[in-house]
């Protein structure tokens, strides 16, 4: 029914939504989809909840991509109220689309998603796999569905390229199938350029992101005793003036690359008075997808997963470390 309403040929209003500060994953999914629908003549329009790191602005189509805030929020109430499907691509709860969480009410709209994590709550209809490494895989899946592989050209592969690349942290995470390095072979088929792609999404730093950087790894606790590896940012060490969201990615990939460590911790204060971010990650059977939901009101994956914390930096960490203790078996034990 949604498959051949929307392969049809009556025009249809369509609106994608990644999530907030949207990654590799839920832009290439989000733009390969924008694509795709302008292919089959519907009227689609992509918005992001936020804005999204620099290290994506160099992705087809980001020129048409319509950023959430204030003064967009009666454009995009129109927008939510006259289409016909809303598309919610790489993540499943509303939490992570901010505000617009709230425009949904006065929408007739159908409602789809597309999404790799965990736990979903009900959709109209449902495209969701927590097996699969990327959201990507599943547009792919959901192109191929629809016949139309054909229709996936240089610009959409490498969308859906970028997708796969930074959810497998390079094809190197053991989500990692033989699926995922079908589907890449299939894009790659389609002339897309893999070097460049690299090129732009790991080999262009600026100098404000390798201080942070530097910053971090000067902050990096080790404890042995819990496999532990945990670091920060706080409000003073950021360059207001330089810093561009996105510029304390990769931080917290350090921790998980020193011996025995199965568990790395990254806490960032953007801003003073703002919650706390905290990133998760972790090597083998400990669920850091679970410890987010228990602790941080977060949530993600079992491998990789965010919260956040209303407390101060310091007080966020000091409750941190009290928790750490109740997870010393499953930290011994993880792999
Ligand atoms: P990151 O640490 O890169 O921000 O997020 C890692 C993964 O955790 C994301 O792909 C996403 O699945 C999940 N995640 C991050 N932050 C949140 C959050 O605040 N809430 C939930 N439910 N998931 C999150
Ligand atoms: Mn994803």
């Amino acid at each position: 029914m949604l498959f051949s309403n929307i392969n049809g040929i009556n025009k249809k209003k369509i609106v994608l939504f990644p999530h907030n500060n949207p990654d590799g994953d839920a832009l290439g999914s989000s733009l390969a989809l924008l694509f795709y629908f302008r292919k089959l003549k519907h009227d689609v329009d992509l918005i992001s909840p936020t804005e999204y790191s620099e290290s994506f602005q160099w992705l087809p189509g980001t020129e048409d991509i319509l950023v959430f805030s204030k003064h967009t929020q009666s454009l995009v109430k129109k927008k939510i109220v006259n289409s016909d499907y809303i598309f919610f691509i790489d993540f499943n709860n509303f939490s992570r689309i901010n505000k617009i969480k709230n425009l949904f009410s006065c929408s007739k709209a159908k409602k789809i998603l597309i999404d790799h994590h965990p736990f979903p709550f009900c959709f109209d209809f449902m495209f969701s796999d927590p097996t699969v490494a990327a959201t990507s895989i599943l547009v792919f899946r959901f192109i191929s569905d629809m016949n139309n592989l054909d229709k996936i050209d240089k610009e959409i592969a490498t969308c859906l390229y970028v997708g796969l690349m930074t959810d497998t942290g390079f094809f190197r995470f053991p989500s990692v199938t033989s699926e995922t390095h079908f589907i890449a072979g299939k894009l790659i088929e389609k002339g897309i350029d893999i070097n460049s792609i690299y090129d732009h999404l790991q080999e262009k730093y600026n100098e404000n992101r390798l201080k942070l950087l530097s910053k971090a790894l000067k902050k990096f606790k080790i404890i042995n005793k819990y496999r532990t590896a945990y670091t920060s940012i706080k409000a003073s060490d950021i360059n207001s003036d330089l810093y561009k969201q996105g510029d304390t990615e990769g931080i917290i990939t350090y921790g998980l690359g020193i011996k025995n460590i199965v568990f790395s911790v990254f806490f960032f204060e953007e801003k003073e008075k703002f919650p706390i971010k905290i990133s998760f990650r972790s090597k083998g059977n400990f669920d850091v997808n679970m410890f987010a939901r228990k602790h941080f009101r977060g949530g993600g994956h079992r491998n990789a997963a965010g919260g956040i914390s209303e407390k101060s930096l310091s007080e966020s960490i000091k409750y941190f470390l009290n928790i750490i203790p109740y997870y010393y078996k499953p930290l011994m034990l993880s792999i």
